[in-house]
């Protein structure tokens, strides 16, 4: 148990008392809950896989039984499980106003490829129907593309930061062995001395340029608090929205995600490779469907993000207010 007992793992028994979970166990070899008034945790042994309150979500390590004690990491505790039930004091900005909408790859970067579908086609248009979305919503909206063009891949989020937005969406769609493959799923960063969830063989080149699963620190992974409620709060309404297979909150060390110096993350909004997703995919009804679902996503992290403002900023405006008035 020595080994288990350190920093690095945290027993899940003392953790949920900790928190108010009641841990209802039912076979070893199947999944198990953690409840309280407001949340439940399914976990599995032996698994990377788990939900929050419905929504799956790929932990960095595997939940571990030793003798009788089931454990997770303290990593996974710390990057994902309490940054979403517990969001953290809002350190990075105290408003959302800018959103920077990244439609995938562009020219001679087409993207995936499947059957004459060209992801390159879709995730424009995606970006135009999601930003006039966003814009009946109060946001601003800046792209970083706006027509057929091929932009660098670190130009991408080199965009965001110039113009300071407060939130960075890159939109893309999937490839995957036919059949098989299908439903959403949102990347985020990958913490530091933290492994990328899986990338299949599948995956198309353009992004997939991870720096292998080494523990650099990057730029990114200063709002790896915000990172990963972003993402969850995106999978969570895309999924209930569109009652899309679940593929979960994923990690990944991706080009575009590592240097934003904002909130970040990535949508695989389908698969161009899944007969029915195609469809739905070129369909401009359905991708309105699909920016709605990304909207609603971005308000609800919106309502958890300015709930939690430093209350310094709340003693500064209550005083610049006094004194201006
Ligand atoms: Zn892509």
């Amino acid at each position: 148990m020595d080994n288990y007992a350190g920093n690095d793992w945290v027993l899940l028994s003392g953790w949920a008392k900790a928190n108010d979970f009641k841990l209802t166990w039912v076979r070893e070899d199947e999944p198990f809950t953690l409840t309280n008034r407001f949340s439940t945790l399914l976990f599995k042994t032996d698994s990377q896989w788990a939900e929050i309150n419905g929504v799956r979500i790929w932990l960095c390590k595997p939940i571990t039984v030793v003798g009788r004690h089931v454990c997770v990491s303290s990593l996974d505790l710390n990057t994902s499980i309490d940054p979403i039930l517990f969001p953290q004091t809002n350190e990075v900005h105290s408003t959302i106003q800018t959103i920077c909408l990244d439609p995938g790859h562009g020219h001679q970067d087409t993207g995936g490829v499947f059957g004459g579908y060209m992801e390159k086609q879709y995730t424009l248009p995606l970006a135009e129907e999601l930003a006039g979305q966003l814009e009946a919503a109060g946001f601003k909206v800046i792209l970083t593309r706006t027509n057929d063009t091929f932009v660098e891949l670190e130009d991408r989020p080199a965009l965001a930061n110039r113009q300071k937005a407060d939130l960075f969406i890159s939109l893309h769609f999937n490839i995957g062995p036919p059949g098989e493959a299908k439903g959403v799923e949102v990347y985020c960063l990958t913490p530091p001395k933290a492994s990328s969830t899986n990338v299949s063989r599948w995956g198309h080149i353009g992004e997939i340029s991870e720096w292998g699963n080494d523990t650099a620190l990057v730029p990114g992974n200063r709002f790896d608090n915000w990172n990963v409620l972003l993402a969850y709060d995106l999978q969570k309404s895309l999924v209930k929205t569109l009652s899309a297979n679940d593929r979960g909150v994923r990690r990944a060390r991706f080009a575009v995600l590592r240097t934003a110096a904002m909130p970040a993350v990535l949508i695989e909004g389908g698969f161009l490779s899944d007969s029915v997703e195609q469809k739905k995919i070129a369909d401009p009804k359905y991708r309105a469907e699909l920016a709605a679902a990304i909207v609603q996503g971005i308000q609800s992290y919106e309502r958890a993000f300015e709930n939690h403002q430093p209350k310094e900023d709340e003693y500064e405006s209550t005083q610049h207010k006094k004194m201006g008035a």
